[in-house]
């Protein structure tokens, strides 16, 4: 079961392959892997002592950043990923991001940015459309089309505790909605990357 796996200067945790979304573009559909090895795929989703316990076959000073990312929303278990933070700020200074689709609150049921405060240094959300209707056609989500003011929302709460707080989009969106996102985080004050997307 593969929980801890390395892509570039990072360390990634892959703490679980459920997710709301069924994005046209999402990796899983075609692939098992990021990095060309490792085999993302989860038996179940692995416990906190399994993840702590796998911290024990790397050395967080050889990487630049831990990263929760992996085949699935990492915050669907936002509580255990919070646990594994304090695991990690107890022994590192590493900085901590977190990749997420940013449908946390509608996951949850409630807002949620406000409980990673102190403990993630780095949010990247994906946006992949600058309007509710074209959110809905390529991420489809299960909460419909609410999902969109969702992300913005959570984004714009997350601001108040995550100074890096980056919207992303991938490339095979056309350019007009690219530049449209790149204005939706520019008037937030939020960066803004363009993800090439792997097939
Ligand atoms: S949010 Fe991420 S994991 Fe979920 S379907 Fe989209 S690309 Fe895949």
């Amino acid at each position: 079961m593969t929980i801890l796996y390395k892509l570039g200067d990072s360390l990634y945790v892959n703490v679980t392959n459920k997710c709301p979304c069924a994005c046209k573009f999402c990796i899983r559909i075609d692939h098992d892997n990021v990095n060309g090895e490792d085999n993302l795929w989860l038996p179940h989703d692995p416990s906190v002592e399994e993840i702590i316990e796998d911290f024990k076959n790397f050395c967080l000073e050889d990487y630049k950043e831990l990263v929760f990312c992996g085949y699935g929303e990492p915050l669907i278990r936002i509580h255990e990923v919070i646990e594994v933070c304090k695991y990690v700020r107890s022994m590192s200074d590493i900085k901590i991001r977190v990749n997420t689709n940013g449908l946390s609150d509608l996951i949850h049921k409630k807002p949620t940015a406000h409980l990673l405060k102190g403990y993630v240094d780095g949010l990247s959300i994906s946006l992949n459309a600058p309007t509710k209707e074209a959110y809905l056609e390529i991420v489809r989500p299960r909460f419909g089309i609410e999902s969109f003011d969702a992300v913005l929302k959570f984004a714009e709460e997350a601001k108040e505790f995550i100074e890096d707080i980056t919207f992303s989009v991938v490339d095979i969106i056309p350019k007009e909605q690219i530049e449209a996102c790149r204005r939706i985080a520019t008037e937030r004050n939020i960066k803004f990357r363009i993800r090439t997307f792997i097939e």
